[in-house]
């Protein structure tokens, strides 16, 4: 099958298509910035004066896909599963009604489409064809001091989309920047309004946030600008009341080896003493049924490995054969430290091979049926007894499990039968 080709290389290509066709288009946005700080872009985005009308025509209505009609964006769908680019086209968003969106975008010059984008280092472009950097923001100095600066007047900015208040903790945290102070005094009289915007969107910089290796300063920032009362009330007392907690907490964050979301959320949050608090927090930001399970989990999990190198093994097997297992590790060393017997113990057994760790059970509850054992409520507890006496070495045969089990229902008869 033939391979995609590079996103740089397919973004180039339709940046030269419209060029030829007689409009003006740059690279825009995040793909400039990370492009000039040396890192993988995630994506290219092009900007260009071609209307989204000539700039479907121009690929074909069956390559183009018109994902943001209202702001004037397509997407040109790439060959072989290649991910699309995004095309838009230069406007300037009207007035913000709701402190979300703009009620209607008016399509304009390159210079002014870099004055509605959110920060400094966001509003860059750049012609990879003659390689020059179109800068109307004095975005490269920002770039090279590393400062996060709104693009105008900040309160206004954020007045306008206040998600942009998050966006900016979210790009300090994983670049590393510091958020220029007009703008993060703006963030700190604004912080409470944030709460205004959708939970996906919300969600999506959180889950940026969370899943970097940088989520300590993230969190850091969320509680210094004001922006944790509103997201995550549970946590906003404990810098003044309970600082230690608190400070464990940072720890654990910065010592966490992990880019799942959800063990990042059980880091956070396994101190909690509400049970449900997990699933409601995660369900608060719309994560997925997948992560809220497995954070329920890891939560759960933790509590029982604590005395990992004194447990049964088949107890210890049984969290380790999960498939999230790799992550409790991640947890139990951000939470006890990498030199703790129980995070010994369980990395010296997952280390060891596949089928010594989860070997294949000896039995199935087909095979207990044609064994001639009724299915009852007991089944369940029978075969995880058999299995237990598996993993613990004293069954190796299916002949042997089953001679187990007949010995296991007969000392486990309901009582009204004996
Ligand atoms: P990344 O893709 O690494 O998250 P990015 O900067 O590319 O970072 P996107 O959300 O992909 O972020 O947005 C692309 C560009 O669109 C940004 O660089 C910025 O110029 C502009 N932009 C995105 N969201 C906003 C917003 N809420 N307000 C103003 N401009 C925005
Ligand atoms: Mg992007």
């Amino acid at each position: 099958m033939p391979q995609p080709i590079p996103q740089r290389e397919f973004a180039l290509q339709v940046l030269s298509q419209l060029r030829e066709a007689g409009y003006e288009a740059l690279w825009a946005g995040g793909c400039v910035r990370d492009q000039l700080l040396g890192r993988e872009p995630q994506d290219y985005d092009v900007a260009t004066s071609a209307r989204p009308e000539q700039v479907q025509d121009l690929f074909g209505k069956r390559r183009t896909l018109a994902i943001g009609a209202a702001f004037g964006v397509i997407a040109v769908l790439g060959r072989h599963k290649q991910p699309p680019i995004e095309v838009a086209t230069f406007r300037s968003d009207g007035a913000y009604v709701d402190g979300r969106r703009p009620e209607e975008v008016v399509y304009t010059t390159a210079e002014e489409d870099a004055q509605r984008r959110d920060f400094t280092i966001n509003g860059l472009f750049y012609n990879p064809i003659d390689e020059q950097v179109i800068d109307y923001v004095d975005g490269q100095t920002d770039l090279q001091k590393g400062v996060i600066r709104a693009i105008g007047n900040p309160r206004d900015r954020f007045s306008e989309d206040k998600l942009r208040m998050l966006r900016a903790v979210r790009f300090a945290t994983t670049l590393k920047f510091q958020i220029e102070e007009q703008t993060f005094d703006a963030i700190r009289s604004m912080a409470s309004e944030v709460k205004i915007v959708s939970a996906e969107r919300i969600g999506a910089e959180l889950r940026r946030m969370l899943t970097h290796p940088q989520r300590r300063l993230g969190i850091q920032l969320l509680q210094d600008s004001g922006l944790l009362l509103p997201l995550l009330p549970e946590l906003a007392d404990w810098p003044k009341q309970q600082p230690t907690a608190w400070q464990q907490l940072l720890t654990r964050l910065e010592r966490l080896q992990s880019e799942s979301l959800a063990a990042a959320l059980a880091t956070m949050l396994f101190e909690l003493e509400q049970n449900k608090i997990v699933g409601q927090i995660g369900r608060r930001f719309r994560f997925t049924n997948n992560e809220i399970d497995r954070a329920t989990w890891l939560v759960q999990a933790l509590s029982c490995l604590e005395k990992a190198d004194q447990m049964p093994w088949p107890q210890l097997q049984r969290l380790l054969v999960h498939q999230g297992a790799e992550e409790l590790v991640a947890l139990a060393a951000a939470t006890w430290g990498d030199d703790h017997p129980c995070v010994q113990e369980c990395r010296r057994r997952l280390a060891l091979p596949a089928e010594e760790l989860n070997p294949e059970p000896l039995l199935s509850g087909k095979d207990l049926i044609a064994h001639s054992i009724t299915p009852s409520p007991q089944f369940g507890r029978l075969l995880e007894h058999i299995r237990d006496e598996q993993l613990l070495g004293n069954i190796t045969t299916p002949q042997q499990a089953l001679k187990q089990a007949d010995h296991w229902l007969q000392d486990n008869k309901p009582q009204n039968e004996s």
